[in-house]
């Protein structure tokens, strides 16, 4: 099992890990700890380098497959073996931005729910751009400019953002939790990681985020979408 760095440090932009296997089928590498993240919650893969000595693999993306994390690296060259310790380095600007966008949508959800009453269903997002979808039956034209005061307001705030790792059962006793539908989690996951921006919003959420709204910067709320009666999309840009 890969040790996930990033679950706990989301700024950790350099690493040391030894590889533990090598998959030449595709291409590939999975280590011993990792600070890239796999992507998923809308969040997009990291990418970067692994150095070993003199070369420098091009980390394209990092996937789950048949259970294991694998780097998946770029070009022809050889690929370490297994035990070969190789330092990590994240696309950092790429990867900063999208903590900031991921908070900025967990802003925007947070301030949906208390404003309005209503869950988010799903959200997509890319580096200073995300989307998100709400069951949200009175959302209209002249709510984007609400919205955008409101949400720019909590970032103001300097709110702290917080992540703890908590045991299922005590996860499940808080109510916040509830609403966004944790207890479609599968049975067997003994451990819940939660973020939580204080006096806001708290998620079930492994994605990595910024430590402080402060960080996000200024969200534009650009456009909305009805996909349906009662479900609607709300697209944002951070500045
Ligand atoms: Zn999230």
């Amino acid at each position: 099992m890969t040790q996930l760095l990033y679950q706990t440090d989301s700024y950790l932009k350099e690493f040391e890990a030894v590889v533990s296997v090598t998959d030449p089928e595709n291409n590939g590498l999975i280590l011993d700890q990792t600070a890239f993240y796999p992507g998923g919650g809308g969040q997009p893969s990291d990418s970067g380098l692994l150095e070993s000595g003199e070369t420098q693999y091009r980390v394209q993306k990092i996937k789950r497959i048949a259970g294991n994390l694998v780097h998946l690296i770029e070009g022809q060259d050889p690929l370490p073996a297994a035990g070969t310790i190789v330092h990590g380095r994240l696309n950092w600007d790429k990867r900063y931005q999208l903590m900031r966008t991921h908070s900025a949508l967990h802003v925007l959800c947070g301030v949906i729910f208390r404003n309005y009453g209503a869950s988010v269903t799903g959200g997509d997002m890319d580096p200073l751009q995300g989307r998100m979808d709400f069951e949200f039956e009175t959302m209209h034209r002249d709510l984007v400019d609400e919205i955008e005061t409101a949400v720019n307001a909590e970032v103001e705030k300097n709110r702290p953002i917080r992540v703890a790792i908590l045991p299922r059962e005590e996860a499940f006793k808080i109510p916040d939790l509830i609403r966004t539908k944790i207890n479609l989690l599968p049975v067997g996951i003994q451990q819940v990681r939660v973020v939580e921006i204080v006096g806001l919003d708290l998620q079930a959420d492994g994605g990595t985020h910024v430590s402080n709204t402060s960080e996000i910067g200024h969200i534009r709320v650009v456009d909305y979408k009805s996909k349906g009666k009662i479900n609607k999309r709300i697209y944002i840009e951070v500045e």
